[in-house]
């Protein structure tokens, strides 16, 4: 899917960038927000998330250094991922973390680890790595480490600072918003996108539709949708 710029919104003042400009704005965002002097602070790594083959769906999000990799695992579960309950794995400096790690299955070249590794052991600021939902219909998210800062506070919550609005994607027979996707057309493109109407009458039948979603994961396996993370979005 190419089309016009995917454009999101910033979470700290509300306003709406360009994908390619969102890094630049929230830069000088947080520096406004920055914690008072005196209070107390902890090291956060601000984190760019985005669908490896579906890049317009992309995250910027605040991760305390000090968290798991199990931690985000289940934020982007929750926000994304899950439908259900399948295995996932972060791809490290070629180094893998699994959910669970069987210590007597005999594994194909190196053993991975486990997620209880935390960020500042394994992070730094401009290093990418990977991250995989299924292994069967899998979803594959691309990370980015932006940069390391400090932010006011000890809360072990991750934090979203932007995150893109929803593509517009258009109902293939009539060009209305598109609300429903058929699962089982969705690799052949544009004709499993459909509105309530054109859905009905699709010859795969009712049960292959999933619905429409802001999530790199739409139209995968039985996913309807993430978490409500309390925002606009
Ligand atoms: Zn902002
Ligand atoms: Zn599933
Ligand atoms: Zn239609
Ligand atoms: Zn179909």
């Amino acid at each position: 899917m190419t089309g016009p710029m995917s454009t999101g919104t910033c979470n700290l003042c509300g306003k709406g960038f360009a994908k390619n400009i969102m890094s630049r704005h929230l830069k000088k965002c947080l520096q406004e927000q920055a914690a008072s002097p005196g209070g107390k602070t902890q090291k956060t790594f601000w984190i760019n998330v985005w669908g490896t083959y579906l890049p317009d769906y992309w995250l910027h999000l605040e991760v305390p250094a000090s968290a798991k990799l199990a931690d985000l695992d289940q934020f982007l579960r929750d926000i994304w991922l899950e439908c259900c309950g399948h295995l996932s794995a972060f791809s490290i400096n070629e180094q893998r973390y699994e959910v669970s790690v069987d210590p007597d299955y005999d594994y194909w070249g190196e053993r991975p680890k486990n997620m209880k590794s935390r960020f500042y052991t394994v992070l730094k600021p401009g290093l990418k790595f990977d991250h995989e939902y299924d292994f069967g219909t899998t979803t594959e998210l691309s990370l980015k480490v932006v940069a390391e800062q400090e932010r006011a506070g000890q809360s072990k919550e991750i934090r979203v600072l932007a995150r893109n609005n929803p593509p517009d994607i258009r109902c293939f027979k009539c060009d209305k918003p598109a609300t429903q996707v058929c699962s089982q057309c969705i690799y052949e493109g544009p004709k499993a996108w459909l509105c309530e109407q054109h859905a009905e009458r699709h010859k795969c039948g009712e049960d292959m539709f999933l619905p429409v979603v802001n999530s790199p994961r739409v139209g995968q396996c039985g996913y309807t949708g993430g978490a409500d993370f309390g925002n606009e979005f």
